[in-house]
């Protein structure tokens, strides 16, 4: 493929006309997005071996939620992590993430790649699977694996080019309680001090770049130095693995090759809002991938919850992509209850976000609506407008179908007003006048 045919160069004359279905479902003017993904702060993986619904991420973008699926060694079964993604998509999932490490990883992820959503991977696992080990992964595997996900079909790969012997030598210098959870970021650790060589990633990256611009692969910067519990968080790593990656960005972006920035990790909830600054900032505000961040350690089981508060938080400072945390993080293979609950709490916290990322987004038709029916004891109305509508139509019905609720039952509130007021109480609340349900 020639260079001037990459979608960011191709953006500089205008949008094309296949990405026009994302610019409608963005409710962007077709110049706006195509100035965005020109200038990489909006990024639309799509590789062009595939046709699949695309979706754009970052600035003036909604706030899209990526679900990673996959086996493991301990339980590989393919079949049930279909499902899963089929249940991740159903409940809003934008993307699905195939992390894979156990049984026929390319079979798993041709299966994968048939869904109509945009799919990412971490190359690096897969060598370490081929190789028996990280120490005994060669450059040559690796970059060898990474074209093979390239030319399969894959819009984006998480490589962890920022870990490097820099921010190896700052978790030396700047010892942390949990060391490095990032897989891929101890897979580079042990395959850089069992060689004593540089990351490769790091090390050839332009070479990297050639490979991702012949297949017009988005390059998803991984954060192998997130700390991994509140008490890492102000550690060195991290910050000499961000200052990494913005100089990789501004490359990436140089050479044509569509990016994104992967991060935090755990953090207390008042140091989120900073590094989501500081690092839109320093990567020339290239979209950010958020994998959490879980700001408390102490609530295994309901990390998802969690990973929301921390994700709304980081979405109101600017990031563009959440990582579903499902309630099975930190301690099991999630099921697809899991993913179920997961997908759905990840899409609040996204959604929370977009009411106010965009100008005024709690205004928005649909939050208004919202407001109307409750006002108007309305239920039908009320399980529609809810992004989980069947959810809240099973709380509601439990204890039999009643005008009002059975929490205040007799004394319901909106009711009484409703009924001292008439029309009037619409006032009160700021909102548009309207009539009770039956009346
Ligand atoms: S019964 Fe109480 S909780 Fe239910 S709708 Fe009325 S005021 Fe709200």
């Amino acid at each position: 493929m020639f260079l001037m045919d990459l979608l960011i160069r191709r953006c500089r004359k205008g949008l094309p006309r296949e990405l026009g279905a994302v610019a409608k479902a963005e409710g962007m003017e077709p110049a706006a997005l195509a100035r965005g993904i020109a200038s990489g702060r909006i990024a639309v993986p799509k590789n062009p071996a595939r046709k699949h619904r695309a979706c754009a991420i970052g600035e003036g973008c909604t706030v899209k939620i990526n679900v990673n699926i996959g086996t493991s060694g301990s339980r590989c079964d393919p079949a049930l992590e279909m499902k899963k993604a089929q249940a991740a998509l159903d409940n809003g999932a934008d993307a699905l993430m195939d992390l894979s490490t156990g049984g026929d990883l390319v079979a798993i992820r041709k299966k994968i790649l048939k869904l109509d959503t945009t799919v990412g991977t971490v190359p690096v696992y897969e060598a370490v699977r081929r190789a028996g080990n990280a120490g005994d992964v060669t450059t040559d595997l690796l970059f060898k694996v990474i074209r093979e996900h390239c030319k399969q079909g894959v819009d984006f790969l998480t490589l962890h080019c920022g870990v490097n012997l820099q921010a190896l030598e700052a978790l030396k210098a700047d010892p942390r309680l949990m060391g490095v959870v990032s897989r891929g970021g101890s897979f580079h650790c042990a395959m850089m001090m069992q060689r004593e060589e540089e990351n490769p990633l790091f090390s050839e990256y332009d070479y990297l770049l050639e490979i991702l611009a012949e297949y017009d692969v988005t390059v998803s910067l991984g954060d192998g130095m997130r700390p991994g519990c509140l008490q890492d968080a102000g550690k060195l790593a991290k910050s000499v693995e961000y200052n990494t990656l913005g100089l990789l960005a501004r490359r990436a972006q140089d050479a044509g090759v569509q990016r994104m920035i992967e991060g935090p990790g755990h953090m207390p909830l008042d140091q989120v809002g900073y590094n989501v600054r500081m690092i839109k900032e320093i990567t020339d505000h290239a979209p950010l991938y958020l994998l959490g961040p879980l700001v408390t350690d102490i609530a295994p089981g309901y990390d998802h919850v969690v990973a929301a508060i921390g994700g709304a938080t980081a979405c109101l400072n600017g990031a563009d992509f959440l990582c579903m945390v499902s309630p099975s993080e930190h301690l099991a293979l999630p099921d697809v209850d899991d993913i179920v609950e997961g997908t759905r709490v990840a899409k609040i916290a996204a959604h929370v976000g977009d009411t106010v990322r965009k100008h005024e987004g709690w205004r928005d038709e649909r939050e208004v609506r919202m407001a109307d029916a409750r006002h108007a004891l309305d239920w039908d109305a009320q399980f529609r407008l809810a992004l989980y509508g069947d959810h809240a139509k099973g709380i509601h019905c439990r204890d039999g179908e009643m005008e009002t609720c059975s929490m205040c039952g007799d004394l319901c509130a909106v009711k009484l007003v409703n009924e001292l007021f008439g029309t009037g109480a619409g006032k009160l609340a700021g909102t548009p006048a309207r009539k009770k349900k039956g009346n």
